[in-house]
C-alpha cells in the first residue's frame, strides 16, 4: 500500500444548501491539516490534496514541509468524471447536478472526457479562481494552482448572481 492519505475539503454542492469551507476559511482548514504534522512525519505517510486547495494560503515553510513527501501535492482542480447507475455522468460530485449527461450520448470514454474538460474551460471563463486575486496571480499563471474548484468558483458566482 502506498503510506498516502488523499485529503478532500468539503466543496459546495451546486444547487443544494450545504454546509462546506468557504474560500475565507481555507486559511482555517490548512492550520488543522498541519496541526497533524508530528503523526504525519513519525508515520512516514504523504498528505495528498484533493481538488481547490488554493496555493497561496500555505505558508512557505508548509510548502516545503509537503514537498518533502514522497508525493508532494498539486494544487489543482480538474473533471474526475462519475458515472451514476443510472448511467447519467457528471464532471465531479459537487457539480453532480450541473450539466448532467446520459453516458450514452457518448461514443468513447475519450469524447466524454473531452466534454467534461470543455464544461471546466466554461466554468473557468466567467472568474479564474475563488479569489478576486486570482486573476494575475503569478502561481496561476505558472500552472502551480488552478485557482480553487471549479464547484466553488461557480458557487460564487451563482450567489453573486442571487445578489445583484
Ligand atoms: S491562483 Fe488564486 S488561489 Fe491560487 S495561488 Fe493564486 S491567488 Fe491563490
Amino acid at each position: 500500500m502506498k503510506r498516502y492519505i488523499r485529503i478532500g475539503i468539503t466543496h459546495p454542492l451546486v444547487g443544494e444548501q450545504n454546509n462546506f469551507i468557504r474560500p475565507e476559511d481555507m486559511r482555517g482548514a490548512i492550520q488543522r491539516l498541519c496541526s497533524f504534522r508530528t503523526l504525519f512525519d513519525e508515520q512516514g505517510v504523504s498528505p495528498g490534496l484533493d481538488c481547490g486547495f488554493p496555493f497561496c494560503r500555505f505558508t512557505s515553510e508548509e510548502i516545503d514541509w509537503l514537498n518533502g513527501f514522497e508525493y508532494p501535492p498539486g494544487f489543482q482542480c480538474g473533471p474526475g468524471p462519475d458515472i451514476a447507475p443510472d448511467l447519467s455522468v457528471f464532471h465531479c460530485l459537487p457539480l453532480a447536478s450541473y450539466s448532467r449527461r446520459s453516458l450514452r450520448e457518448f461514443r468513447s470514454l475519450k469524447e466524454m472526457n473531452e466534454h467534461f474538460q470543455q464544461i471546466h474551460k466554461q466554468i473557468g471563463k466567467g472568474a479564474v479562481g475563488i479569489f478576486d486575486e486570482c486573476d494575475g496571480c503569478r502561481h496561476r499563471e505558472k500552472g502551480i494552482c488552478s485557482g480553487g474548484g471549479r464547484c466553488q468558483i461557480l458557487h460564487r458566482r451563482l450567489i453573486g448572481a442571487d445578489k445583484s
